[in-house]
């Protein structure tokens, strides 16, 4: 470890959570740093039209809302560097340094920590899906749907996300199968509706994928009816995985309490954790509502708590 430095406020996480508590720090006076993490700008920038994001009746890009909320950040002096958190040794007393090493190679510490790490996609675990990751299995339909115009493709899933990415893709794609491991969708209605009325996305109910077929590339999808006990392979060659996310706070196990799934515990109404002068604001905190605008409201209320922190210690 070479370098060392000390920031006040030390944000992870570049998603609306992240920029949101930089804005709100940076305006506060401070000078806080973002590391965006992998995935810069986050979750978002892999979806297209943000329809429900309050101020934007006619919608917005979801990189576009990002970038805004970016530069809404720097616009105050919030400093945003790319890198990961790789390591975190949070200090347990009040008023005590974290130190957080980034990408393997550098430690920072800080007087406060805002976690805004976000969730990721979650995949079904076969091995063949692992296998064929990039070969035709995808988490990210907007990502990769191009690549499948007018062939077959499925969404394993029924939440918002799958309709969503099913909606996308029976644009691109000649025909869109859904398998949904119930006899309902767990998607809103709006979405559901929305999905019934495409003529090219036809829904299998009660239907699980046992394995996905293809060497290198995805050839089709061995699946099971869950009620009869059928199995059947349907040729196709693209499958999106849309089954939910985990949230990513695999390098803060042991440093901070979380509950059962990994998602970080937060005092009731505000984004305290178990560590003095550790916040945690998004998806990270939310097995719930998982919404931009939460995420957005939650970095707000970080930096808030931060700055109330802030003065409590250093008066
Ligand atoms: P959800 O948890 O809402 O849905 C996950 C879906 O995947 C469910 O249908 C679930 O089935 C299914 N599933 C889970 N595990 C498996 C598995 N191992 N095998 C097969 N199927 C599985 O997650 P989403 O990612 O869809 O949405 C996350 C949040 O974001 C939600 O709150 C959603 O409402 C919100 N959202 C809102 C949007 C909007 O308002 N336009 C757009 C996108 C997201 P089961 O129902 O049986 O558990």
């Amino acid at each position: 470890m070479s370098e060392k430095e000390h920031i006040e406020i030390l944000i992870l996480g570049s998603g609306p959570a992240g920029y949101t508590a930089a804005i709100y720090a940076a305006r506060a006076g401070y000078k806080p740093v973002v590391y965006t993490g992998m995935e810069m700008g986050g979750q978002l920038t892999t979806t297209t039209e943000v329809e429900n994001y309050p101020g934007f009746p006619e919608g917005i890009q979801g990189p576009e809302l990002m970038e805004r909320m970016q530069k809404q950040a720097e616009r105050f002096g919030a400093e945003i560097r790319f890198g990961t958190a790789t390591a975190v040794q949070f200090s347990k007393e009040k008023g005590g340094i974290h130190t957080v090493t980034i990408d393997n190679n550098k430690d920072v510490t800080a007087d406060v920590v805002i976690i805004a790490t976000g969730a990721s996609a979650m995949y079904l675990g076969l091995e063949s899906e692992q296998r064929l990751r990039g070969g035709g299995v995808s988490a990210c339909a907007t990502c990769d749907g191009f690549f499948y115009r007018d062939q077959r493709v499925a969404v394993v899933g029924g939440g918002d996300v799958a309709a969503e990415e099913a909606l996308y893709l029976s644009n691109i794609a000649k025909d869109v199968k859904m398998f949904i491991r119930r006899d309902q969708m767990r998607a809103s209605k709006i979405m559901q509706d929305r999905v019934f009325k495409k003529d090219n996305i036809e829904i299998l109910w009660n239907t699980e994928v046992k394995e996905v077929l293809g060497d290198k590339v995805v050839e089709g999808v061995r699946v099971i009816n869950n009620k009869t006990g059928k199995e059947t392979e349907i040729p196709l060659e693209g499958l999106f995985i849309a089954i939910g996310h985990k949230p990513n706070t695999e390098i803060f196990k042991g440093q901070i309490e979380m509950d059962e799934r990994g998602y970080i515990i937060t005092k009731c109404k505000s984004t305290e954790t178990n560590v003095p002068g550790v916040f945690a604001a998004g998806d990270v905190q939310d097995p719930k509502y998982q919404q931009a605008v939460t995420a957005a409201a939650t970095g707000s209320m970080a930096a808030l708590d931060a700055e109330a922190y802030l003065n409590e210690i250093k008066g």
